[in-house]
């Protein structure tokens, strides 16, 4: 008898049973549990990034949930080799999370760039003792993306990357991580990662779980895999209205005139139908079922309707944001204390089950 082989797709669909489990047990106790979760500042956030995991996040705020959310700047160089314009894009994303509903004021939230947290990159060295190159090879986000930049040389921090992520969750013991669904790989090497080092040192870290929202993969604008802020094909959170409406009409769709929502068939015009309804609250098969045979032109026009009004309220509150910088610095510098405090603590506990204490 052979053995029943894993797919991708399984694994996928086993962490989509834990997420709804897991929801059940935030709602119950919000308290038991925190979170981490954060972006590369490659750019302004976008419409994937939003109905993948941002609303995740302000709605696990609301509830109470202490969140963490880094942003990995030192993460940007593993696919460029060019720095400049991060102080501003770590900003941009400071100003998107705000618009979006991400609130330091309620305490519990804290955003920080990980650059000025020397005590949770010192943690990297250690998880860096924990993995094989093996492991490291087989990672299918980390291919995916390698092959993306079409790069011939890659740089170890590319490869390494996800055992940096572990470093981002774990220096300050989250166990919740709100993630898009390329996020699954990596978070199971940050469990790994844990695992061993517990199993070898002595408890420090717990096995943090992923949270997929109900919509872990939003597809790009040209019908590729992943919407994504470096590859040009995603609806920026901050456009203006003419600039949505300009690049949904610029969106992929089939030579179907006929609008059906059939995801495995028909996956540009599905995504289209499906950001319509993760805007609008109306079930994809019943936009399709309205436009019927009124063709893709119709399709862009309720999606462009629907997501600019649903951006509304963001886009003016990040206008308002952006007259004053030294707000976004104030929150930037109280997350960056607050993450310096707690990367500290666990640093010492991990010198000490070490037998690194002098
Ligand atoms: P880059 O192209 O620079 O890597 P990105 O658009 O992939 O940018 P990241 O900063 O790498 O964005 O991802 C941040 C978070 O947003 C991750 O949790 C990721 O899973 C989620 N995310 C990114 N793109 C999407 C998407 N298209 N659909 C759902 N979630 C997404
Ligand atoms: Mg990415």
């Amino acid at each position: 008898m052979t053995a029943p082989t894993t797919t991708p797709q399984d694994t996928f669909e086993a962490a989509r049973l834990r997420s709804e489990e897991l929801e059940k047990k935030v709602l119950d106790h919000p308290d038991q549990f925190r979170v981490l979760t954060g972006d590369r500042p490659t750019g302004r956030l976008h419409v994937g990034h939003l109905f993948g995991t941002l609303q995740n996040r302000v709605r696990l705020q609301r509830l109470g949930v202490a969140s963490f959310i880094v942003i990995a700047d030192y993460q940007v160089l593993t696919d460029r080799e060019a720095c400049e314009g991060i102080a501003k894009n770590v900003r941009e994303l400071t100003l998107d999370y705000l618009a979006a509903g991400l609130d330091p004021h309620c305490a519990h939230t804290f955003i920080f760039p990980h650059s000025h947290v020397p005590e949770l990159n010192q943690l990297l060295v250690v998880f860096l003792t924990l993995v094989t190159n093996a492991e490291l090879d087989r990672n299918p986000t980390v291919k995916e993306e390698i092959q993306a930049t079409g790069a011939k040389q890659i740089n170890a921090g590319m490869y390494t990357y996800p055992v940096h992520q572990a470093a981002d969750i774990l220096f300050c013991k989250a166990n919740l991580v709100p993630v898009g669904k390329d996020q699954l790989p990596h978070l199971e090497m940050t469990r790994t990662i844990a695992r061993r080092f517990n199993a070898r040192y002595g408890p420090v870290f717990p096995e943090p779980q992923a949270l997929l929202s109900a919509a872990p993969q939003i597809k790009g604008l040209d019908g590729s895999l992943k919407m994504s802020k470096s590859r040009n094909n995603a609806i920026a959170l901050s456009a203006s209205e003419d600039e949505t409406a300009a690049l949904i009409r610029s969106a992929t769709t089939d030579g179907n005139r006929i609008i059906t929502y059939e995801p495995e068939t028909r996956p540009e015009v599905a995504n289209l139908l499906l950001l319509a309804s993760l805007a609008s609250g109306e079930a994809p098969e019943s936009i399709a079922a309205r436009i019927g045979d009124g063709g893709a032109g119709m399709l862009k026009r309720i999606l462009t309707e629907a997501l600019n009004e649903h951006l509304r309220p963001m886009r003016q509150r990040r206008k308002l944001l952006e007259q004053n910088p030294d707000h976004i610095r104030n929150v930037l510098m109280s997350g960056i204390g607050h993450a310096r405090e707690m990367a500290e603590k666990t640093l010492c506990e991990v010198r000490k089950i070490m037998d690194m204490e002098l």
